[in-house]
């Protein structure tokens, strides 16, 4: 259910190792992979592992750097040789699509699921199409409807997300603003962005999806994130001009206590598995769908796709990323206890560190020796 990375790549695997199912995905939108609410940047090893980046249409700008920007301006610039991408979604869940098509799974679109009912072989799940309402009979159901996932909550899983915990975000599509197309741009600050960033993720040279995220509580009261953004341009690019526009949520908070119930697996933003930190999820969305693909597989082979059978799902997943996650929780909410003053002075000592020597290694090593406040925050990391 959801043809974003999440349930696409599901679909591409389990029609690819099992030709004899019938592999449905359900999407609402009329088009797969569009609209875009995405700033769609991606690590080059977690895309690689699923899609070839080489030469890959659905690749915007290949990315080089990436430049930590401090409170007050002061920029931390980090090389890493071949970080990442930005993605055009619009073309790369298509492509996946197209992949998961070619092995037999049928995607079909501008058709919503509008709830389940329990059936003793798995659940019938209510369709609203083109040609009105509908219904699809499926032995086990993958969840992947992303961040507004209504699915788990009809079957009865507890998806709810705390407030503290659920970033707003816009973005709008900028062109002609003068920046590095090279590098990815993450601008940090209370004023700017309270609870999340800023970002400038290039599309090509001269344009960029730019764009924050702001969690509601720490914000000004009733200031949107639009309004945010908004400002942000007005003060670094007051001369861009706005192409495109979109808002969005992020669900920074760990992987849901329950991933699973009888016959279906709730996967991606739907679980919430987005980083807490970075608010990145569309790599392990992908992961996420690809573990839920083997489980389920091996679940409709024994004959048994009871939640317990399935709970190996859930395991796998907090020993892959999700207990990742909970660290990374710890850290985001320790950080948030300091104030722009200790991030400012943070970035002009890494400055200290030659560009060539400024891995991301290096950076958390010298942020530990000059600033022992942090000691704390990283004795949570490994406990
Ligand atoms: C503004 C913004 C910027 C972001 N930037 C980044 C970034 O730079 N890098 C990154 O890694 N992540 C980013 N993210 C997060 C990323 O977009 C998600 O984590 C990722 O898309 C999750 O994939 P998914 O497959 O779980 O869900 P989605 O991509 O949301 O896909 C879910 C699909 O299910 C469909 N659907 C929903 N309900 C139903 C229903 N009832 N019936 C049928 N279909 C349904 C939806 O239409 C959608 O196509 C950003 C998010 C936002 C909002």
């Amino acid at each position: 259910m959801g043809a974003g990375p999440a349930g696409l790549i599901a679909a591409r695997e389990l029609a690819a190792t099992a030709p004899d199912l019938d592999v449905v995905v359900l999407e609402r939108d009329r088009a797969v992979g569009a609209p875009v609410r995405c700033g769609e940047g991606v690590g080059h090893g977690g895309i690689a592992e699923f899609m070839d980046p080489t030469d890959a249409p659905w690749i915007s700008r290949r990315i080089t750097r990436v430049v930590f920007v401090a409170p007050d301006g002061t920029q931390v610039r980090v090389a890493e040789g071949d970080v990442g991408y930005v993605l055009d979604r619009s073309r790369l869940e298509p492509a996946i699509a197209e992949e998961a098509g070619r092995h037999g799974a049928e995607v079909v679109i501008a058709t919503e699921a509008t709830g389940v009912a329990r059936l003793q072989s798995g659940w019938r799940v209510a369709t609203r199409g083109p040609s009105g309402a509908g219904s699809v009979d499926a032995r086990l159901v993958i969840a992947a409807d992303g961040v507004e996932s209504m699915v788990g909550r009809w079957a009865g899983l507890d998806t709810r997300v705390p407030a503290r915990d659920m970033e707003s975000c816009a973005q709008y599509v900028v062109g002609g603003i003068a920046f590095d197309p090279d590098a990815i741009y993450l601008h940090f600050g209370t004023e700017i962005a309270p609870g999340g960033y800023a970002w400038v993720f290039p599309k090509g040279v001269g344009v960029a999806n730019v764009g924050l995220g702001i969690v509601a509580l720490r914000g000004q009261r009733g200031r949107s994130a639009r309004a945010y953004l908004d400002r942000y341009l007005e003060s670094y690019f007051p001369t861009g001009v706005r192409t495109g526009y979109t808002v969005g949520g992020v669900i920074v908070s760990p992987t849901l206590a329950r991933t699973v119930t009888d016959a279906m697996i709730l996967c991606g933003d739907a679980a919430h598995m987005i980083n807490p930190l970075s608010g990145g999820g569309i790599v392990n969305a992908m992961k996420a769908g690809r573990l839920a693909a083997r489980v389920a597989l091996l679940a409709l082979r024994a004959g048994d796709t009871s939640a317990s059978r399935l709970a190996q799902y859930h395991a796998d997943w907090m020993r892959l990323l999700g207990d990742d996650h909970v660290r990374f929780y710890r850290i985001k909410e320790a950080l948030a206890k300091f104030d722009d003053a200790f991030f400012d002075t943070l970035a002009r000592s890494l400055n200290n560190i030659p560009e060539d020597k400024r891995t991301l290694g290096r950076i958390f090593a010298r942020a530990l020796v000059r600033h022992p406040a942090l000691f704390p925050v990283v004795a949570k990391y490994f406990v």
